[in-house]
C-alpha cells in the first residue's frame, strides 16, 4: 500500500477549489488543520473490493485513487473518525466523486498557479510558518497576509469571495481575570472573551464559532463585525 505524501501545491489546490470547507462535516476548515481525504480509501488500491466499488459506481476500472477526482479536504479529526469505518459505496459518495471530477481542471489550474506565482506560495508559506513558530513580527505578518489575500482571492470559489481566510484553529490564552479571557489568535490579533456559561451568542463568530474579538474583528479568522 502506497501512502501518498501531498505537496504544498496539492494541499493548497484541494483546499481552495472545494471552498475551504471540510467535505465530511461541511464546516469551515482551517488550512493548518487540513488532512486530504481519499473519497475511496487509498488502502483499497489493488483489491477486489475496489473493483466491486468501481463497478457499482460505473467508474472506469483503471480509476486512479490518487487524483483530484478522489481527493477532498477534511478536518484531521473528521478524517481520523472516517478511517475507522468500513467504506461502503453510496449514491452520495458517487455524487461527490462526480463533483470532484467536474472540478479537476480548475483544481489543476490552481495547483499550477501555486507553482508559477512565487508571490502566492511565498506569502502562504511565510504566514503558515509564522503561525506555527510565532516568529514573524506583526509588520511582516501583516505584509504577508495582505499579499496572500490579494493572490488567494483570485483562486477562491465564488461563495468564498471576500470572506476571511481561515488559516489556523489555534487560540492562545494570554491572560484571564474574574470576568474575561485575553486571547491571541493565530495571526497575532489580540482580543477578549467574557467568562461564564451564559455568554451572549453574539460573542461567537458566524464564521468560526467561539472566539475573541479585538473590537471589530474575530481574532481567530479575521471576520469583521457588521457595522450595524
Ligand atoms: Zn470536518
Ligand atoms: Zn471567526
Amino acid at each position: 500500500m502506497s501512502k501518498k505524501k501531498f505537496s504544498p501545491a496539492e494541499r493548497y489546490a484541494v483546499w481552495t477549489v472545494h471552498g475551504e470547507k471540510c467535505w465530511l462535516c461541511g464546516e469551515p476548515l482551517p488550512y493548518t488543520d487540513m488532512h486530504i481525504d481519499h473519497i475511496i480509501p487509498e488502502k483499497l488500491e489493488g483489491t477486489e473490493a475496489l473493483k466491486g466499488i468501481l463497478e457499482e459506481f460505473a467508474l472506469p476500472l483503471d480509476f486512479e485513487l490518487n487524483t483530484w477526482a478522489n481527493w477532498m479536504p477534511a478536518h484531521a479529526t473528521c478524517n481520523t473518525k472516517k478511517l475507522d469505518h468500513v467504506f461502503r459505496p453510496a449514491p452520495i459518495i458517487l455524487r461527490q466523486i462526480e463533483h470532484a471530477i467536474a472540478k479537476s481542471k480548475t483544481t489543476q489550474e490552481i495547483h499550477d498557479k501555486y507553482l508559477s506565482r512565487r508571490s502566492l506560495s511565498i506569502a502562504l508559506d511565510r504566514v503558515i510558518e509564522g503561525i506555527e513558530n510565532g516568529r514573524l513580527t506583526p509588520e511582516q505578518r501583516d505584509r504577508f497576509i495582505a499579499k496572500l489575500s490579494v493572490e488567494h482571492e483570485r483562486n477562491r470559489s465564488p461563495e468564498m469571495h471576500h470572506q476571511p481566510i481561515f488559516l489556523s484553529p489555534n487560540l492562545t490564552i494570554l491572560n484571564e481575570d474574574k470576568y474575561r479571557y485575553t486571547l491571541k489568535g493565530p495571526s497575532g490579533l489580540i482580543g477578549t472573551r467574557p467568562k461564564g456559561s451564559r455568554i451572549d451568542p453574539s460573542w461567537d463568530c458566524p464564521n468560526c464559532g467561539p472566539t475573541g474579538w479585538n473590537g471589530t474583528r474575530c481574532i481567530q479568522c479575521g471576520h469583521l463585525i457588521d457595522p450595524d
